[in-house]
This record gives structure tokens, C-alpha cells and sequence, in this order.
């Protein structure tokens, strides 16, 4: 692979016509690094967050022994990555035949579940299998992050006694998993999920073996700077040390995004601009999915030999395809004489940015090219040698 020192390095020796994503492998070992050391229990990887092989052996290289898997294809996948890997099944709704394969031939033994139904599709595909660590997903507010998942999963309140009951009978260990959505922006979306677990705990009066307090752990975008990561684990140790759990109890956690914002960037084109509109070569069927869809704010910086003196406008952005749709709202806020034949660096764009690159009418995935510099901002620790622009805070 091509290593480059930096966005700018990479843009003035190929001056690529398509987009050149940009991995940071130190990146995403640094915070592998961190939560394996100061996560008080186990961090899994969730797969879905970015599952290019190269990441999955830096985190694996880097601490993170289990991964949070939610389909066979990403189980076939970290299996052949990483052969000595945990794998846990934690998608609540599973095809029987997946659970079969996963149990059978890729040594799963964790899954999640929210219904009666699912933990009957377990145990029928698992042929009753005694080794089970079955984790009960209850249904937790999303009131405190960016991207909710409060709907689709998670058992109500009315139906997890009896949930969890039977489920004790059916699993070696028995957890209960949550997930407070995506990019939680303060510790006490953890801490009032945990007072959820407390009830359900003593309302079914059952032994629990795991909690497993989800992913949800955010990375920095403009506008949405969050606390301190470890300001996250100390609500969550003191939380669970109050649970009445067994005295061997583990605790869990499934960070996506904190692990992987950092890994990638996308250096873009600019190909015509009208106004405070730029025309790039990346949109909203390809990295810049969020950006598109949930009007999620990226870090933006304008990569050319010789910085502008202009001062910084708000642009949108519109990506390569035919579709309307294909916009960024922003606001990106680059130096006022970006023009045509420019390239804009996009940052943290190593989760569900890179991930979710579509083919649509004929863009995809460039190069990927390893740069050596730091990310635009990091959660972990401050990095010496970028230069700052105003429009990027590091931390
Ligand atoms: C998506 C997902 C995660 C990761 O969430 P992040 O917000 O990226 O940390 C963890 N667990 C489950 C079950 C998920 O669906």
C-alpha cells in the first residue's frame, strides 16, 4: 500500500481524479489501546461500524480479542481475519440458518435476543447446546444521543421478567445488553440505562452473569464535542458495582464508532462550485452516507500547497451521482476562494463513513492510501504534529 505523510503529500504527488481514502492504522490502535486498558471489563469491536480486514488486525493487534457481530457474512469475515477471535452474534433478530452456522462452524457460543421467539430459534438451532451465553436485550432511551436505536430492538419493560426467566434456564451464562444509540453525547445515557437493567434484574429475581452496556460511545464532529471517555466508564463501573448481580458478574462494552472515527479520512475533489455550493467526487452513496441522510457534520480542511488567507464561509455539498439527494447539507466551513480543482480532506470518516460506499452509477471506493500524520481531532490524548486550522478543535 502507499504511505503518505499526510492529505496534502498524497494530493500533490497523485492529484487523484476519484476519491483516496486515507487510513490511519495508529489511530485506531490508540483507542483500542485505551479501551482495553481503561474499560473496566471487556470491549468487543462492533464489526458494523467498519469492517476492513486491515482495522480488524490493528484492533486485534492492539488489545480487542472479541467482536460484536450481527450477520453471517460478518461473522464468516472476522472469523477468516482473525482466526482466534470471539466472535458474539449480537443482532437481535437472526436467521435460524445463521445461528446454526455460527454455533456449529464458527464456535459463536454469545447471542442477543429480545423475544420469546428468537430464544426459541436459539435453542432450536443450537440443537439445545448447554454453553450458551445468551444476552437479553432490554429496551433503553436514546433521549441523550445522535442517532437513536430505541425503536426497532430491545424488550419492553412488561415483557422482560418473563423473558429473562426463561432465558435463565436456556444459557450457561446469562447477560443483559443495551444499547443507548449512537453517539451518546453525555455518561448518563449509561447511567439511566443501568437503573433500567436494575429493574429488570429484580423483577425476574434471576442470576445475571454479564451486563453488557452496548456501543453508543462517541467520537468528536463539529458541533458535537462530547466529555471525556473516561468520564463514560466511571458512571458505568460505579453503576454496575451497585447492580445486584452475581460476584463474579462481567462487564461489557461494544464501542463501534470510538474505535474506528479516527481510522479513516477521504480526500475529495472539487469539480465545480456554484455559490456556497461545491460539487465533489464522495456523496451520500458513498462515504458520506450521514452526512446526507442525518445531516451529520464532518470535520472539513482545504488540502493545498500554499494555505489560504481567505477566511472561512459555510459551503453544502453536493456528491458525484445524477440524484438530488446526493447533498451535504453542512455547514462545511472552508477558506472562501475553494474553486474548482481543489481537494477538501473530509475527516472522521472511519465509522459509517468508509462502510458505507455504495456502487451507484458507477462511484465507489479509490485508493486507499496510508497517511502517517494525526487525525483531525482525537479523543485520545493530543496530537503533536497537525497543524490546526480554526475550523477543527483537537482535544
Ligand atoms: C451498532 C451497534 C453497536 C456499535 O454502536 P456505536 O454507536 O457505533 O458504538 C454496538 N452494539 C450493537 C448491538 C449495535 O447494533
Amino acid at each position: 500500500m502507499h504511505k503518505h505523510h499526510s492529505a496534502l503529500g498524497l494530493a500533490t504527488a497523485l492529484r487523484p481524479d476519484a476519491p483516496v481514502t486515507l487510513i490511519r492504522p495508529h489511530a485506531a490502535a490508540r483507542a483500542a489501546r485505551f479501551f482495553a486498558e481503561k474499560f473496566p471489563g471487556r470491549s468487543m469491536y462492533a464489526v458494523k461500524a467498519n469492517p476492513d480486514p486491515a482495522l480488524l488486525q490493528v484492533l486485534w493487534d492492539s488489545g480487542i480479542t472479541h467482536y460484536d457481530v450481527a450477520s453471517l457474512a460478518e461473522v464468516r469475515l472476522v472469523a477468516t481475519t482473525l482466526p482466534e477471535a470471539t466472535l458474539c452474534f449480537m443482532h437481535p433478530v437472526k436467521a435460524e440458518e445463521a445461528i446454526a452456522e455460527a454455533y456449529f462452524q464458527h464456535n459463536v457460543r454469545t447471542f442477543s435476543l429480545d423475544t420469546m421467539e428468537e430464544l426459541e430459534k436459539i435453542v432450536r438451532a443450537t440443537k439445545g447446546a448447554t454453553d450458551l451465553n445468551l444476552c437479553v436485550r432490554i429496551r433503553v432511551s436514546s433521549d441523550h444521543s445522535k442517532l437513536s436505536l430505541a425503536s426497532k430492538f430491545g424488550a419492553a419493560p412488561d415483557e422482560v421478567k418473563e423473558l429473562l426467566i426463561a432465558t435463565r434456564q436456556a444459557s450457561d451464562a446469562l447477560g443483559i445488553c443495551f444499547h443507548v444509540g449512537s453517539q451518546a453525547m453525555t455518561p448518563a445515557a449509561y447511567g439511566e440505562a443501568m437503573e433500567r437493567v436494575r429493574a429488570a434484574i429484580v423483577s425476574a429475581a434471576v442470576t445475571v452473569d454479564i451486563v453488557d452496556v452496548g456501543g453508543g460511545f462517541p467520537s468528536w464532529y463539529p458541533g458535537m464535542e462530547p466529555p471525556p471517555l473516561e468520564t463514560y466508564f466511571e458512571v458505568i463501573v460505579r453503576a454496575f458495582e451497585d447492580l445486584p448481580v452475581s460476584y463474579s458478574a462481567e462487564l461489557w462494552c461494544e464501542p463501534g464508532r470510538a474505535l474506528c472515527a479516527e481510522y479513516a479520512s477521504v480526500l475529495v475533489r472539487v469539480e465545480k462550485r456554484r455559490g456556497d455550493q461545491l460539487y465533489i467526487n464522495e456523496g451520500a452513496y458513498g462515504a458520506l452516507f450521514d452526512a446526507a441522510h442525518v445531516g451529520w457534520r464532518f470535520p472539513v480542511e482545504l488540502v493545498r500547497d500554499k494555505a489560504s488567507n481567505a477566511r472561512d464561509m459555510a459551503f453544502s455539498f453536493y456528491g458525484p451521482t445524477c440524484d438530488d439527494l446526493d447533498h451535504m447539507a453542512g455547514p462545511f466551513m472552508l477558506p472562501a476562494d475553494v474553486d474548482a480543482g481543489d481537494y477538501i480532506e473530509i475527516g472522521m470518516l472511519g465509522a459509517y463513513g468508509t462502510a458505507m460506499r455504495t456502487r451507484f452509477n458507477g462511484f465507489g471506493a479509490g485508493l486507499t492510501v496510508e497517511a502517517t500524520d494525526e487525525p483531525m481531532a482525537t479523543l485520545y490524548g493530543v496530537p503533536a504534529e497537525r497543524a490546526v486550522p480554526s475550523n477543527v478543535v483537537t482535544l
